[in-house]
């Protein structure tokens, strides 16, 4: 059975527009209009209670319904014999008489749904002539932007948005959006349309509904603000720089890019803990603020990584590349100078790569990638200075991605594979010893062409796959070691490179004491070859796992001797038992052994014994000896081969040379 209008629990009227009276009403609408009976309601006449706002709006709504099957939503405020009501209506057209187009209106409870979708349904009616003066406006309107309110501009602060406004009307369309409007409280949010509406006399004039949406669109931009920002610093974070950006493509505005990376940060984040390392992020965000130009954007583009743009226009006026060159030298010392926690001096520089938009590329999606590439070379060129972009320079970063996409794969496809190279020691004259072999990693991979085992740590360690692979290594060179004490020598030792990031594995010793032990071999069978840089870094925490190692009496190497920058400030500190010279120093020991002498004694002075790596020729080997120098390893002595050449070829760990 069809429920019919009258039944319905909620208040249903059918108001003439024509004659501005009630034509019907159920029950609870009785009620709401606080009336005894419908013939009482009925004879109620409604002209000279509205607006001419009101009544311009109902008339937009008649003939809104002969035009289409629409309906109307909004909150509707009426005093019916002095009480205040506010109900949420629907409204929608009813024919009535046959022929006239009458409002049939449906009340809802209106808080639930007010709150729930953070919009109040009230609608502010106001109309207006055609050059803004104000002619009437509904109580809602007068309560909220005030009784004093006698032109459009008094609502709308924003002449822009006002120009905006009757720019619209006057090409006959009807403006809608959200508008920051003036009112009794101050600025407020508002919903706002505006129509042409004509008058009963045929005049033109402007009807303004807004309607309070100031709750959701506060947290609409405060969301999008923090979309946009960094929670930690307040900068922009990488979206927000985007956003920027595009708005200078846009308006074809040149600028600068500053990629900056902060040297020797993770150093900081594990030994002093996270939330110094937050400290010390904020306070490079304030330095940052405090030394840019007016006007530049800022952004924490990740970790450690941040962005400055400058725009050509905000830089001093005269040459772009002297602007450019004295920004990047601030940049690099303020970032540098000393950064303290509890008075205790925290070590960390910037280093810097800058890209120009458009000068250096006009694509935006590149110039991340070139500035990133600058501020690459800037690290590889030691750090702690400002590299500007030049063509080409780009192509490291691009081959690192597509090294990094295969590398990935290449230990389950089983592509990595260990050489072994043995180390000599002469200290018994003719009768020397191989004494060790260093594992050396190979990536037999078809793919890209001359790919380095430096470029394949360097890109393990970027993609964070650096630890599971040194894992199989040490696995790997441990059970070979078994292998080549059969086929070389029984007392030969192994050598295992170890990455710094895989150094700051707090688990890394146990993996290591578990290892030796499930091949029954114990920590003098192993010696871990770690750069001078490495041992620095690790030196300032007694609980790193270098001490750790130490302490376990694992056999530590400094890997290429001579080239760290601090080997004589740090050398009593480090708790390793060989000094491998780098090979480098071995061109000298045929021009002037002296230098390699002095070398070789300050190892000793360490308690330390001096090994030599890149040995090329018989030359050299001998003058090596004649200093004292009897640990040597290099391609005269031995390339780097598989475990399978061990095998088959007798190799005695014997060699009188
Ligand atoms: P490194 O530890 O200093 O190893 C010595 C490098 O010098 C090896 O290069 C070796 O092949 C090369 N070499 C040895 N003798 C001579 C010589 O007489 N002349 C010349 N010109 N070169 C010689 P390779 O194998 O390319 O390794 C390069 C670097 O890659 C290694 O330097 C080491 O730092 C790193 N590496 C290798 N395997 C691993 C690994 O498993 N983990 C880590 N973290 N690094 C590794
Ligand atoms: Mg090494
Ligand atoms: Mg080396």
């Amino acid at each position: 059975m069809p429920i019919e209008l009258k039944d319905l629990k909620i208040p249903v009227w059918i108001y003439d527009i024509d004659n501005y009276c009630i034509h019907w009403a159920n029950q609870p609408a009785l009620v709401l209009w606080e009336s005894d009976s419908l013939e009482e309601l009925c004879s109620r006449e409604f002209k000279s209670g509205n607006s001419q706002a009101v009544e311009a709006r109902v008339r937009q709504y008649q003939r809104a319904f002969i035009e289409s099957d629409v309906s109307f939503y909004e909150n509707w405020h009426f005093v019916p014999k002095g009480v205040p009501k506010s109900v949420f209506c629907q409204f929608s057209g009813y024919v009535i008489d046959n022929s006239r187009m009458a409002l049939l209106v449906q009340g809802m409870p209106t808080a639930k749904l007010q709150h729930e979708i953070q919009v109040n349904l009230t609608a502010m009616l106001s109309d207006y002539t055609a050059d803004g003066r104000l002619i009437s406006g509904n109580p809602p309107f007068l309560d909220a932007m005030g009784h004093g309110v006698s032109h459009l501009q008094d609502i709308i602060a924003d002449p822009a948005v006002l120009k905006t406004i009757h720019r619209s009307l006057s090409q006959s369309e009807r403006y809608e959006d959200d508008v920051l409007m003036s009112g009794v409280g101050g600025e407020h949010w508002y919903h706002l349309i505006a129509v042409n509406v004509q008058d009963d006399s045929g005049k033109e004039k402007i009807l303004l509904q807004q309607y309070d949406i100031h709750r959701r669109k506060v947290s609409e931009i405060t969301l999008a603000k923090e979309v946009l920002t960094d929670s930690l610093t307040g900068l922009l974070n990488r979206r927000g720089l985007d956003k920027k950006l595009n708005e200078f493509a846009i308006s074809e505005t040149s600028f600068d890019f500053f990629y900056i990376d902060l040297d020797g940060f993770k150093i900081i984040n594990d030994s002093f803990g996270h939330s110094i390392g937050d400290e010390v992020l904020q306070t490079v965000a304030d330095r940052l603020v405090e030394n840019s130009p007016e006007s530049s954007v800022i952004c924490r583009f990740g970790g450690d990584e941040f962005v400055m743009v400058v725009t050509n226009a905000a830089e001093s006026a005269g040459n772009n590349c002297v602007a450019k060159s004295i920004l990047a030298d601030q940049l690099v010392k303020t970032l540098s100078d000393s950064y303290y926690h509890d008075a205790q001096p925290m070590a960390l520089s910037a280093s810097v790569g800058v890209a120009q938009y458009p000068h250096d590329t006009d694509q935006l999606s590149n110039i991340v990638l070139y500035a990133d590439a600058a501020m690459y070379q800037a690290k590889r060129l030691g750090k702690h200075r400002w590299i500007g972009y030049t063509a080409g320079m780009e192509q490291v970063i691009l081959r690192q991605g597509v090294i990094a996409q295969s590398l990935s794969r290449a230990q389950s496809r089983g592509e990595l594979e260990l050489y072994y190279q043995p180390i000599w020691d002469f200290a018994q004259g003719s009768d020397a010893n191989i004494i060790s072999f260093e594992a050396l990693l190979r990536w037999n991979n078809n793919d890209i062409p001359n790919v380095t085992t430096e470029e394949v740590i360097q890109v393990a360690e970027s993609i964070g796959i650096i630890n599971e692979i040194e894992c199989w290594v040490v696995d790997q060179a441990l059970t070979d070691l078994l292998h080549l004490r059969v086929y070389v020598s029984p007392g030969v030792t192994m050598s295992i490179n170890v990455s710094a990031v895989h150094l700051r594995e707090p688990t890394f010793p146990q993996c290591i004491s578990k290892a030796l032990q499930s091949k029954n071999l114990s920590f003098k069978d192993l010696i871990i070859e770690l750069t001078e840089s490495t041992l620095v870094e690790n030196m300032a925490d007694s609980n790193s796992v270098v001490c750790q190692l130490a302490q376990q009496a694992i056999n530590i190497s400094i890997d290429d001797f001579g080239t760290g920058y601090s080997s004589l400030a740090y050398l009593h500190q480090i708790p390793a038992t060989v000094a491998k010279i780098d090979r480098s120093f071995v061109g000298q020991a045929e021009k002037n052994i002296q230098p390699l002498c002095h070398i070789k004694s300050l190892i000793e002075a360490h308690g330390m014994r001096a090994l030599i790596e890149g040995v090329e020729t018989q030359e050299q080997k001998d003058r090596l000896i004649s200093c004292g120098i009897t640990l040597q390893q290099g391609f005269f002595l031995g390339r780097p081969e598989p475990l399978d050449y061990y095998a088959k070829n007798k190799i005695t760990g014997n060699c009188s040379q």
